[in-house]
């Protein structure tokens, strides 16, 4: 089991070795989502497990779960069983919880890949309900499930567009438009 304190993770030096950058991504996506998704029961997150046994990639995906804000959060892969907890989360920046009660409201629920819930993951300036939304993808019956509000939606949507009008990198751009494709098929579907 890794027993990880956040703080020893955030502002890592150009210096630093990859493994230990990667370390430090995968410890912070998991505080995003654990932050973003419902507390106290676990969940299966969209994060794909870090571990690589035999060189092949491990298929599973990472359940959380969140709990009160000063106890570590538990994470767990669905097939090899690496686990750990991750100590110091919260009020850090990968802290999704909402500061404030708000209505619910109606939302879309968009059933998408692996491979666009990721690139979602890498979008820089969305905005707080945005970036909630992204990281509370939830897995369901080995489907990813993201959750918006048709605001959240359109906002997300404009933030693909105009990544990919800047995107210099041509693989990169092609996986910005298919996610945008994806989430402008859903804006016709009814909520
Ligand atoms: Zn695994």
């Amino acid at each position: 089991m890794l027993v990880a304190d956040l703080q020893h993770f955030l502002d890592l030096g150009p210096d630093t070795p990859g493994p230990a950058r990667k370390l430090a991504e995968h410890l912070a996506g998991i505080v995003a989502a654990a932050s973003a998704g419902d507390a106290h029961t676990p969940w299966e997150t969209a994060l794909p497990c870090r571990r690589r046994p035999a060189n092949r990639r491990c298929p599973g995906r990472i359940t959380v779960v969140c709990p009160q804000p000063d106890q570590p959060i538990g994470w767990r892969c669905t097939c090899c069983g690496d686990d750990g907890t991750i100590s110091n989360w919260s009020a850090s920046i990968y802290d999704l919880r909402r500061q404030q009660l708000t209505a619910a409201q109606p939302r879309h629920d968009i059933i998408i890949d692996a491979d666009t819930a990721a690139i979602l993951r890498t979008l820089p300036f969305l905005d707080n309900d945005c970036q909630r939304a992204v990281f509370a993808i939830r897995a369901l019956n080995n489907e990813l499930h993201l959750a918006m509000t048709d605001t959240e939606l359109d906002e997300l949507i404009n933030t693909l567009a105009a990544e990919s009008n800047h995107e210099p990198h041509r693989r990169r751009q092609r996986q910005l438009d298919t996610a945008y494709d994806a989430l402008t098929a859903a804006t016709d579907q009814p909520r």
